[in-house]
């Protein structure tokens, strides 16, 4: 399998600073081991900024033997959070989201994620979400007690749930097995808080490069109001 992948991120039309962090952070193609991530920081001032970019640094690293399951980078993100946290006492209470996905050659995707930002698929025309938001409304959502439309204008959309910067944290993992053809969106909530499911998956379909729907989902993200930082790494796999 080939991927080849466009990564956009974008501060927003309200926000003084992006905390969220991507990788990788230019386009390209590879037939090798693909590793793409987004990490949204939460935490005030500086310190959001600061627990996505240890956080996503520590998990992508190259290690010098056997590469890590998603899962594991998640949890050695972590630990990141938690170390840069204890050396700085103004970062106390920083977090971050981290939703990482390794792409073999031979189409097997494994992802370790963690809070509410989202990978999708898109095949055949129709998106599907793959991970969980670990969030007050997403609970709620599949507890079948909001539906998505409710849970976009929820006012406690906002609170997430699980989080890279705690102790002993609890890591999802998803393994998918990719078709040629398939097209995979990693996003923040600046995406999926400002442009809903349909939009999401009008504008994949609608899109013929990487590049047009990585910047078609970030522009529709700020025309909708832009509330929050918007960051999506969209790959498409080709036999
Ligand atoms: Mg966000």
């Amino acid at each position: 399998m080939k991927y080849t992948w466009s990564s956009a991120t974008h501060v927003g039309l309200v926000r003084e600073s992006n905390q969220d962090c991507v990788a990788p952070e230019h386009d390209g193609a590879t037939d090798e081991i693909l590793i793409a991530a987004v990490a949204d920081g939460m935490g005030g001032a500086a310190a959001g900024d600061v627990a996505s970019r240890v956080a996503l640094a520590a998990a992508i690293a190259p290690t010098p033997e056997e590469q890590p399951d998603p899962a594991a980078r998640v949890r050695t993100g972590n630990e990141a959070v938690l170390k840069a946290e204890a050396e700085d006492r103004t970062r106390r209470g920083m977090g971050t989201t981290l939703t990482l996905g390794m792409f073999h050659p031979d189409g097997h995707l494994d992802v370790g994620h963690v809070g509410d930002s989202r990978m999708y698929l898109f095949r055949d025309g129709t998106l599907t979400q793959v991970t969980d938001d670990h969030s007050f409304v997403g609970e709620l959502v599949r507890a079948g007690k909001l539906n998505p439309t409710e849970a976009m204008q929820h006012p406690r959309r906002n609170i997430v749930t699980r989080v890279l910067g705690t102790p002993g944290l609890q890591v999802d993992s998803v393994e998918l097995h990719l078709h040629s053809g398939d097209r995979v969106l990693i996003c923040s909530d600046g995406l999926t808080d400002m442009v809903t499911r349909g939009g999401i998956e009008a504008i994949l379909a609608d899109t013929t490069t990487v590049t047009d729907a990585a910047w078609g989902l970030v522009e529709a993200a700020n025309r909708a109001g832009g509330v929050d930082n918007t960051t999506v790494v969209v790959v498409d796999a080709d036999q």
